[in-house]
């Protein structure tokens, strides 16, 4: 992925940062370049009928497992943001998403940008990869990250291979995700990843494909 002075990570949901660019999250710190993260919306959707996990508390406690799992690969809790839009309706707050995510690649001058590929099988996936298109800025080099559905290689992908200490690091990161990996158990119409999407999730390569800028 070359070497960047500072990059930020464009996730629609609090997970899609670690499936789609942990180990290039991971490897870019190591190497001391900045990271940041925005979430862009605020997960409520996984589980909208949760009586023990109802909004305010999922919402918490998926941003949470964001800030964990990101600090144990050096971005601080303070590099991580959250715009907190509707979930599964991003593209009803789509004006927002766009400012949100301008102040963020303003205001310290990113040089690379990873955000959702724009094929994902996911309208809030959609959305964030319409928005991040439209910004322009000098020098901002754009790749995107495959995340629906699970197995995806877009044509063209440039890939990542991982170590299999990596891919260990990055499942146990996945799996840290609990909200999202069946915690919660009393919603009928709750997300939880199944065991073939976490494999899925942690194959042996990331992929990120290059995006005009
Ligand atoms: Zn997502």
């Amino acid at each position: 992925m070359g070497s960047p002075k500072r990059l930020l990570v464009v996730a629609p949901h609090s997970d899609d940062e670690v499936i789609g660019a942990y180990t290039l999250i991971r490897r870019l710190r190591r190497r001391g370049v900045a990271v940041r993260v925005v979430v862009v919306t605020d997960g409520a959707a996984s589980h909208p009928s949760s009586l023990r996990w109802p909004r305010g508390r999922l919402v918490a406690e998926r941003r949470c497992e964001s800030r964990r799992a990101l600090h144990r690969i050096g971005v601080a809790a303070a590099a991580v943001a959250f715009l907190g839009l509707p979930d599964g309706n991003l593209h009803t707050r789509a004006a927002a998403a766009r400012r949100g995510l301008s102040r963020a690649i303003g205001h310290v001058h990113m040089t690379l940008i990873a955000v959702p590929f724009e094929g994902d099988d996911h309208p809030d996936h959609r959305t964030v990869a319409a928005c991040v298109a439209a910004l322009r800025r000098p020098g901002l080099r754009k790749i995107a990250y495959p995340v629906w559905p699970t197995g995806q290689r877009p044509i063209g992908a440039r890939k990542l291979s991982l170590t299999a200490q990596e891919r260990l690091a990055k499942r146990h990161a996945v799996r840290g995700y609990r909200t999202q990996t069946g915690q919660i158990t009393d919603d009928p119409d709750g997300f939880a990843m199944t065991r073939q999407q976490i494999a899925a999730f942690t194959r042996p390569r990331e992929m990120f494909v290059e995006l005009p800028r």
